[in-house]
């Protein structure tokens, strides 16, 4: 019998960008995720346009979730996104919710509810953040978010208010 095989798990992954032409950033960042090793591309959602959370004096962000299979511990796919920000320009401030060319975030990893100093999943305000449902379920309607629920009920509580689907 082969044990080598690394078991596979669906992945969810946020994408937002509010700066350097945050449409390509986006698209570049899709690109990127693919073509790490160990990772495969499930679904893309469409692009939505959302208001900042936080500090208002910034752009509007672009948002999408992308689902994956993926054989990498979920640190590890945390490392690799992070690589990707740092190779798209972002700088990493210490203001909160501040404007960024890319943030990536883990949404859920599989069934795993993971609590490490580095890494919370599923992503903390996740069931809170239209930015995030939305595509979520536009990919996933059928999904469970461990801990959560049902994501159409997440998204019953979370109306869209200024959240624009982008064609
Ligand atoms: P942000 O400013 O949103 O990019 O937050 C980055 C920080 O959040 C990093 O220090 C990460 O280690 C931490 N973090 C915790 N949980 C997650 C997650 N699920 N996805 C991405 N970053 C996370």
């Amino acid at each position: 019998m082969n044990n080598s095989a690394a078991e596979r798990v669906v992945a969810y992954i946020g994408l937002g960008s509010n700066l350097a032409n945050p449409v390509e950033q986006i698209q570049a960042a899709r690109t990127a995720i693919s073509q790490i090793a160990g990772v495969s591309e499930l679904a893309f959602s469409s692009l939505y346009q959302s208001s900042p959370m936080g500090p208002q004096d910034q752009p509007d962000y672009v948002n999408a979730v992308i689902s994956i299979e993926t054989e990498l511990p979920p640190i590890d796919l945390l490392r690799c996104l992070q690589g990707i920000e740092n190779a798209q320009g972002r700088v990493r401030k210490a203001e909160r919710w501040g404007a960024r060319t890319l943030d990536l975030d883990v949404l859920i990893y599989g069934d795993q509810l993971i609590k490490l100093p580095d890494l919370i999943v599923p992503h903390t305000g996740l069931a809170e953040r239209a930015f995030v449902l939305y595509p979520l379920y536009e990919i996933a309607p059928q999904l469970t978010v461990p801990g959560k629920g049902h994501i159409a009920d997440l998204l019953k509580q979370c109306p869209m208010n200024e959240l624009k689907r982008l064609d």
